[in-house]
């Protein structure tokens, strides 16, 4: 590794320099410690290149240069401006979309034609924030005819973003486009599995017109990262992405530290209800994207299926012969749809809940093996035969497992589509208009699956989540309130 980048290839975008630093102040930096950590390709289970890791100390100073930038010129930026950078790094991430894609499928190991998909979405989404930079607007508000009130929406100031490895550029592009089109500025950690789509996207902040530390982006482990921007006494607002675990423990870390706000994206087990009147095979083609699209590996995957019982057994005999055809191998073939699980990590979780229901007495459909001998390729896994209180019907597993089962009528869809402690996503397939509204007004869930777009809000019920992303909802996170009032009569009380 040279000191700040390195030369990769990937298949499918040819040579290209990766940077490995830290980029804090609009620069590629070491960390203070000197710490790197190796970044491995799931598809091979081999070393891509190690990145530098940030710790404490680098957390510190990227703060601060956040800070500086916040009270310097990034407040006297206009709006305008604001959204025009934004545009102008949503032209460069098309301009560079296929070398971000492949990046993402080297480094996450996502299907290429999947990983462009995620490229737009992110261009798309920058581009919405860009748009929303010269609206945020306040009100006057009139009380009694000798004052005159209004309300500014301030941005909240230097914003800790945490994100996940299961759309490294995506969160990236979730959290990023609010914060900024607000007025706000960033300390973003990527997940310490797919460091180098972020470092990438990362050189083309500066050309993209920003100032030196609006946007710093970061390398570097949860507990040592990740914490210490949960704790830190100058962020001013932490947005988390990632398990219901760790969301607790930031939740935590900002109580006792300067109780910075929190925002929250957390896990799902979310129920894909089916009812008999459903085109079944729209419904299949639904339910088979809803759980086995990014591998499973999504938080508002649809890894609870529910079927009425008139159609129970031709739905399973036709959705494990859609879900048999999804073509699971490398990567960068172009006709790929589910690559490898993330990371060992991940693979070993996934196979244990996998061995887990088959000791329970769940029946495996299809599936329920590893694939292959190298790579952390898991075969699209259904269980039929489970009951509610089965592991595999209650916990995330995050991988490409779904468990399958009857229910009577729409009472009895309601009660088991809400009965987890989650509430991220849910679906209801019928042709019937007024069941469709009814139960989906019914479940507990703040968004459908998989069919997400920057125009709509995101987010969960109960235990998946605190705050919206995206749409318009994104806005509240990253502003706050300021009521000023001013006396237009003579003093109150003489
Ligand atoms: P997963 O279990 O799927 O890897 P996590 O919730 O552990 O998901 O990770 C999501 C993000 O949260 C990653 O960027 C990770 O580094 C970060 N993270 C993990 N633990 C902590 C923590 N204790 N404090 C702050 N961030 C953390």
């Amino acid at each position: 590794m040279s000191d700040l980048s390195v030369q990769l290839e990937t298949p499918t975008a040819g040579k290209y320099t990766q940077p490995t630093g830290l980029f804090i102040n609009n620069e590629f930096v070491k960390g203070v410690d000197g710490k790197t950590f190796e970044v491995i390709n799931p598809t091979t289970e081999e070393v891509i290149t190690s990145v530098h890791e940030a710790t404490e100390k680098d957390v510190d100073i990227a703060v601060a240069a956040a800070r500086k930038a916040f009270e310097g010129p990034w407040r006297k930026e206009t709006p305008e401006n604001r959204g025009r950078y934004l545009n102008n790094l949503a032209n460069l991430f098309e301009k560079n979309l296929d070398l971000l894609a492949a990046v993402e499928s080297l480094d996450n190991g996502k299907a290429i034609s999947m990983a462009k998909v995620d490229i737009s979405m992110c261009a798309g989404c920058l581009r919405y924030y860009g748009g929303w930079a010269d609206k945020i607007e306040g009100k006057v508000i009139d009380t009694t005819p000798d004052t005159f009130n209004y309300v500014r929406k301030e941005p909240i100031g230097v914003c800790g973003q945490i994100i996940p490895w299961n759309f490294p550029l995506l969160m990236w592009a979730w959290k990023i486009g609010p914060a900024i089109a607000c007025g706000n500025t960033i300390v973003l950690k990527s997940a310490e599995q797919t460091p180098l789509g972020a470092l990438v996207a990362a050189s083309l902040i500066k050309e993209a017109g920003f100032p030196p530390g609006v946007i710093n982006i970061i390398s570097g482990f949860g507990k040592v990262a990740g914490a210490a921007i949960a704790s830190h006494m100058d962020v001013d607002k932490v947005a988390f992405t990632g398990s219901t675990v760790v969301g607790r423990q930031i939740m935590k870390a900002a109580a006792g530290s300067n109780l910075k706000k929190v925002t929250l994206e957390l896990g799902g087990k979310s129920p894909n209800i089916v009812f008999e009147d459903a085109d079944i095979d729209n419904a299949i083609s639904w339910v088979n994207f809803g759980i086995f699209f990014n591998h499973g590996q999504c938080c508002c995957a649809g890894s609870r299926i529910y079927v009425q019982e008139s159609i129970y057994d031709t739905f399973v005999q036709k959705f494990k012969e859609r879900a048999s055809k999804n073509v699971v191998g490398d990567p960068f073939a172009k006709d790929t749809f589910q690559g490898p699980q993330v990371s060992q990590v991940q693979f070993d979780r996934i196979m244990s809940y996998i061995k887990q229901g088959k000791e329970a007495g769940a029946k495996v459909e299809i599936g329920g093996e590893r694939k292959g001998d190298k790579g952390y390729f898991i075969e699209p896994t259904i269980f039929s035969n489970v009951t509610e209180d089965m592991k595999i019907v209650q916990e995330e597993i995050f991988g490409p497992v779904c468990s399958i089962s009857k229910f009577k009528d729409k009472e009895d869809a309601i009660r088991v589509g809400n009965s987890t402690t989650y509430g991220l996503a849910a679906a209801v397939h019928t042709k019937n208009l007024n069941t469709a509204i009814e139960v989906s007004n019914a479940l507990k869930a703040g968004t459908a699956y998989n069919t997400l777009h920057h125009q709509m809000p995101f987010g969960g019920f109960k235990e998946s989540g605190i705050g919206r992303e995206l749409g318009e909802a994104a806005l509240d996170n990253y502003t706050q309130t300021k009521t000023v009032s001013i006396r237009l009569g003579d003093a109150l009380f003489g």
